[in-house]
């Protein structure tokens, strides 16, 4: 009976001040989502002009949904007062969800988590946004693990409904009945998953994406694959031009790794061409080329 009444009291918790670390593709766009749905949110980078870029980008996607007549002149400026652009990690302390976003680095991210925990108040809770590192892991180093949680984002985070809210072995109900619901907030569809590599749709995915690499070594041609997967399967893209929107470097980086993690389901492939493009500074959309070129 007590538990439920804990439950119910936190759940109801609402997120009044939020926190991203990393002003990048992903700290950025998750600012951007959670300010733009009322929540006052604090961006730390470690560089100013990441700071920057950040802010650029979601004035771009305000503008264009101004131009789209999706977004009034008042939303816009409710949003960019809504993002608070920081250096200082004293900045924090009074975020109730901090959702780390910087490189994906475990030394980086225990070392920025842990720095997190000794600025936030004592009833602050802590996510990561890793796509690949174990949960469990990030939180051995933490004092509060029962406060801590994976919570996924897909890119773009402002059109990607997905968010995967990943259960470590000591993360509390409390803290996933808070998460989820502040990914409701943000207008997200949250799943809760337990931590194992690749979590749901990266399980799915890269496998995926290897038996299409198998298919180029087979002799296949990447636009052939895509044209088929898209005109005539019916998904929205390809896999050649879903890796270019992903990263051919993240996807070489997460490849390995789930051929670490899964290796009875996914082989570490010889010659990948994924690897090959990304070796030849082919990184997809993010510098303009990559299976595909970008205007
Ligand atoms: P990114 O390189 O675009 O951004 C990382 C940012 O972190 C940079 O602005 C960098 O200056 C900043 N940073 C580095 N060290 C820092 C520190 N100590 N404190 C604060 N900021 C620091 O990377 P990204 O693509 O946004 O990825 C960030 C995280 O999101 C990674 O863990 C990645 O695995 C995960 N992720 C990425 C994608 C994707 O498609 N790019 C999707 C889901 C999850």
């Amino acid at each position: 009976k007590g538990k439920g009444k804990k439950m119910a009291k936190s759940a109801s918790k609402d997120v009044k001040q939020a926190a991203v670390l990393g002003a990048g593709i992903m700290g950025g766009g998750i600012a951007y989502q959670s300010a733009v749905k009322g929540t006052p949110t604090v961006m730390k980078d470690i560089r100013q002009d990441a700071l920057q870029l950040g802010l650029d980008e979601a004035s771009k996607i305000l503008n264009k949904g101004m131009e789209r007549g999706k977004v009034n002149a008042k939303t816009l400026s409710s949003t960019l007062n809504n993002i608070v652009p920081t250096l200082e990690y004293s900045t924090l302390k009074d975020a109730d969800i901090i959702i780390e976003a910087v490189v994906e680095n475990p030394k980086v991210k225990a070392s920025v988590l842990q720095e997190t925990e000794q600025t936030v108040s004592k009833d602050a809770i802590l996510c990561s946004n890793t796509s690949t590192i174990s949960i469990n892991s990030l939180a051995a180093n933490l004092q509060h693990p029962e406060r801590f949680c994976g919570m996924h984002f897909f890119n773009p985070v402002h059109r990607m409904p997905l968010v995967e809210i990943i259960r470590g072995e000591k993360t509390s109900d409390d803290t996933i009945a808070a998460v989820v619901a502040y990914a409701l907030k943000m207008g997200k569809t949250p799943i809760v998953v337990n931590d194992c590599p690749g979590f749901l749709v990266n399980r799915v995915l890269f496998p995926y994406f290897a038996g299409f690499s198998q298919l180029l070594l087979d002799g296949a041609d990447f636009v052939a694959v895509d044209k088929v997967m898209e005109k005539v399967f019916g998904w929205p893209m390809g896999p050649a031009y879903l890796i270019d929107v992903v990263g051919l470097d993240t996807a070489d980086h997460a490849a390995g790794v789930m051929a670490d993690g899964i290796p009875e389901r996914m082989q570490r492939i010889s010659n990948d061409p994924v690897k090959s493009l990304y070796q030849a500074d082919r990184l997809g959309q993010k510098n303009g080329k990559g299976f595909y070129n970008f205007g």
